[in-house]
């Protein structure tokens, strides 16, 4: 095995550089059985600023893939025992992801087709050109720095959306996520409806455990509720201790047995320290409306699962209130 690292490069920096993977130099594996092309490839690419690493043969690379990390492996399709569809296939077993670039003749394309079948980022076709190995190396890099940009991207939107105690949707997303219901229900003759959940004193519990536990009940609480709705509702934190569920696509009785079963399942579970609340148990009231039916518009809606969730707390809480219906439980 032949191993050029760049002299200032020792395994150990290389892993003290892991923190700022900006500044990290990218590893490059290059793969091949005749020493002419490693050495070859090596001279190509040496100047470049890579972190390179020579192997011999196809289980030389295994070993050295799994002996440290690679963004770019450069393998020969032709070897004896594990060939070059071997390695491409060997790193989907990887705790990482590198790309492999596969180097092959003209005679054998279609074994280069077969390795970007199997995963290969890219290809080389000998006789090499000099600047095309350069190219298509930094063209794999590109790639996948656009591809970690685009998961960071996602990453921070979707904790955009959340909010930081419960993990549930966030007021403002909420508002967004109403708007594009209403929208769609109001587009497709379709009813979506909306539950307002607020839990019964909690000043109370708050005033006898104090706000972390107040928190934690919090925390407990979304997650009964995300874990009790389907898929395709909408489990959001409205506000400090009031919740708010989206439920599109199902009629005006079922959102009620929605709430309903809520309302039980609240009831039912137990809650650390609960025993200080009127009655020993934490409970919540729900208020509910439906567009259309009960609401014109998205700020109706709001408004009117709004006065039903008071009318709840003012007929005793602990219960479910449809707007317009002010049925006691
Ligand atoms: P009601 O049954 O009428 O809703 O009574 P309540 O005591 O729940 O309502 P009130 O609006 O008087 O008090 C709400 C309490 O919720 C007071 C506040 O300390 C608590 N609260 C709001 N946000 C948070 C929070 O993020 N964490 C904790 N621990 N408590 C919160
Ligand atoms: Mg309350
Ligand atoms: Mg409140």
């Amino acid at each position: 095995m032949d191993q050029l690292n760049a002299p200032e490069e020792t395994s150990e920096s290389a892993e003290t550089k892991d923190q700022s993977e900006e500044k990290n130099p990218v590893r490059l594996l290059i793969v091949d059985d005749e020493e002419i092309m490693r050495e070859f490839l090596h001279e190509v690419l040496k100047d470049e600023g890579y972190v390179i690493d020579l192997a011999s043969s196809g289980k030389d690379a295994l070993r050295q893939m799994n002996a440290s990390e690679y963004e770019i492996i450069l393998t020969d399709i032709v070897m004896p025992e594990l060939d070059g569809l071997g390695v491409v296939a060997a790193t989907k077993n990887l705790p990482y992801s590198p790309s492999v670039i596969v180097m092959t003749g003209y005679a054998s394309m279609e074994t280069a087709v077969e390795s970007m079948k199997l995963g290969a980022a890219d290809y080389i076709t000998k006789p090499f050109n000099i600047d095309q190995i350069r190219i298509v190396v930094r063209n794999a890099i590109e790639e996948r720095v656009l591809k970690a940009r685009a998961a960071e991207g996602e990453f921070y939107k979707e904790l955009s959306r959340k909010d930081g105690l419960t993990e549930l949707y966030n007021h403002r997303f909420f508002h967004q996520l109403l708007e594009t219901e209403v929208s769609r229900a109001e587009r497709y003759d379709r009813v979506v409806s909306l539950l307002m959940i607020d839990i019964d004193d909690f000043k109370t519990y708050n005033d006898s455990h104090g706000h972390p536990a107040g928190d934690l009940a919090l925390r407990r609480l979304a997650q009964l509720l995300k874990q009790s709705s389907r898929n395709c509702d909408f489990v959001a934190r409205y506000g400090g201790e009031e919740f708010a569920i989206i439920v599109p696509e199902i009629s005006a009785d079922s959102a009620r047995r929605m709430a309903e079963r809520l309302l039980k399942l609240i009831d039912e579970s137990e809650f650390e320290g609960e025993e200080v609340m009127l009655g020993g148990r934490l409970t919540i009231s729900l208020g509910i409306a439906t567009f259309p039916m009960q609401a014109s518009s998205k700020s109706e809606l709001v408004e009117h699962a709004d006065q039903a969730l008071y009318r709840a707390k003012g007929l005793g809480k602990n219960r479910v209130v449809v707007f317009g219906e002010e049925r006691v439980n």
